[in-house]
């Protein structure tokens, strides 16, 4: 396949190839301004996701991301000096420091792609417990528990 002389080659992972196409089929068959070649739709991609961390740092410059757990992202907000944790529960993204699901945090965590991490990861990790087998599930659970009471 000829390239130009501007790209460069990189290894993407099998999975993430595969998600990306079925993606860009999705998306073309809803859209038609959606770029014909793949190669192009994943650069466009790629260059959204840069765009939209300038658009943020424009959005709300005293606020950035200051790390990520399991169940929970650490925003700095440098206007009231704190850092505020975001949590996912019971299908909403929770502020601890305004204790609110609307305030200005939640929205930027909102445009942050660690956002996701906070849901599909905890899914993920089920997942790979189910094929553990029950004991090792029931042990998680326990623990689960714990530190869902321990955190109130
Ligand atoms: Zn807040």
């Amino acid at each position: 396949m000829p390239r130009s002389n501007s790209a460069e080659l990189i290894t993407l992972r099998v999975n993430i190839v595969k998600e990306l196409r079925s993606k860009w089929k999705r998306e073309r068959e809803r859209n038609p301004y959606i770029n014909e070649h793949f190669g192009g739709f994943v650069n466009e991609l790629l260059h959204e996701i840069l765009e939209k961390d300038e658009f943020l740092k424009h959005y709300a410059p005293f606020l950035s991301e200051e790390g990520c757990t399991r169940d929970t992202l650490y925003i700095k907000d440098s206007k009231e000096n704190k850092v505020t944790e975001i949590h996912f529960n019971e299908e909403k993204l929770r502020c601890s420091l305004c204790q609110s699901s609307t305030c200005f945090h939640v929205q930027f965590a909102m445009a942050t792609p660690r956002v996701a991490k906070l849901n599909i990861r905890n899914q993920q990790a089920d997942q790979e417990i189910e094929v553990d087998g029950q004991q090792v599930r029931k042990l998680t659970n326990n623990k689960r528990r714990k530190s869902t009471i321990s955190r109130k």
